[in-house]
């Protein structure tokens, strides 16, 4: 009988609870033992762990967030804290750890397995779609549901007053949301992070709208670098074009909710293989999604951030939106 946690770290997304309970319940299946630890790498510098039996994970598939919490732990980033973090999982007898969470949680597994040839398995989960090496991280799905539901409830009013709408959505360094958004929104077109921002094509989007009696302008921007990058942009148009327009920012409110179907049934999927990966560990593994299958691939190789940025559906959003 060996014995295994997992924490999530980084920022939540919806679905993360499916992949601890799939994780969870397939080890105790096989007579393992499970526990949680609370707060991600911070509850492991600071021993918070607790046993998860099948009942304990039970009725959080539906959730949103995570039920053991996530935290950022700029300690966790030394090794000294690191080491306080290894002996806790050696205090109860851990054979390996799961990871739940983005590329920067991906880093600190890889961490503890060069620090102390811990074993470490990374599942993938944020809501931005951007680690390198899995074609899908979970809660994406959801999370564009929830950006495509507001935008559609923004058109409303922006067509009732003939209004131009800049709509933040997140991605600090992704486009998957803001890309995906436009799209299933039909906005008029869409800001990058990261990218200069193009004013004139922005201005002609609204132009071409007006010259065929289209009420309204829907613009999708991903907030980059710093949130509320929407007013910038806002000023601009108003200042150098007469343009008026008005701002909402979704924030949060894209990190929450109830997780979509695929969200629950990659997370499953993934935390049913991230257990049965322990139960044959010969080196860090991330479980993946790739080419519409669930597998694994090298941790190493999954250590940074990929946009995966799709120029076609950027031009699908040009020609669809005249
Ligand atoms: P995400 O996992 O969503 O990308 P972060 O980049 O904030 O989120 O990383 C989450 C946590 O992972 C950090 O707070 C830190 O504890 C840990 N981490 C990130 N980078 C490293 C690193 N280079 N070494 C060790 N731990 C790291």
């Amino acid at each position: 009988m060996s014995t295994y946690a997992i924490l999530t770290s980084g920022g939540d997304s919806p679905g993360m609870n499916c992949a601890i309970r799939a994780f969870t319940r397939t080890l105790i299946y096989s007579g393992h033992n499970v526990f949680g630890v609370k707060k991600g790498y911070q509850g492991l510098i600071s021993g918070d762990f607790i046993q998860l039996s099948a009942s304990s994970v039970g009725n959080i598939l539906q959730r949103g967030g995570t039920f053991l919490q996530s935290s950022r732990s700029e300690e966790f980033k030394e090794k000294k804290f690191r080491e306080i973090a290894y002996e806790k999982l050696k205090e109860h007898k851990i054979d390996g750890l799961a990871v739940v969470g983005g590329d920067g949680s991906f880093k600190g597994a890889y961490a503890l397995w060069e620090d102390f040839n811990f074993p470490v398995v990374g599942i993938p989960g944020t809501i931005d779609n951007d680690i390198s090496g899995t074609d899908y991280t979970i809660g994406h799905d959801t999370a564009v549901q929830t950006a495509v539901d507001a935008v559609d409830k923004i058109r409303d009013t922006a067509f009732s007053h003939d209004r131009v709408f800049l709509i933040e959505v997140m991605g600090r360094r992704s486009s998957s949301i803001a890309i995906k958004t436009a799209l299933c929104s039909g906005a008029e077109n869409v800001v990058l992070p990261n990218k200069d921002i193009d004013y004139e094509d922005l201005v002609q989007s609204i132009k071409r709208g007006e010259q065929r009696g289209k009420k309204g302008s829907i613009f999708i921007v991903a907030e980059g670098a710093t949130e509320g990058r929407s007013y910038n942009i806002q000023k601009v148009l108003s200042s150098k074009y007469g343009i008026s327009s008005r701002v909402c920012i979704l924030g949060h409110i894209q990190r929450g909710g109830s997780p979509s179907p695929h969200d629950r049934l990659i997370a499953t999927e993934m935390g049913f293989l991230a257990a049965e990966t322990f139960l044959k560990f010969d080196e860090p593994k991330v479980i993946r999604l790739k080419n519409g299958k669930i597998s694994t691939a090298l941790l190493s190789q999954c250590l940074t951030n990929d946009d995966g940025i799709d120029i076609e559906h950027i031009e699908v959003i040009k020609k669809i939106s005249i």
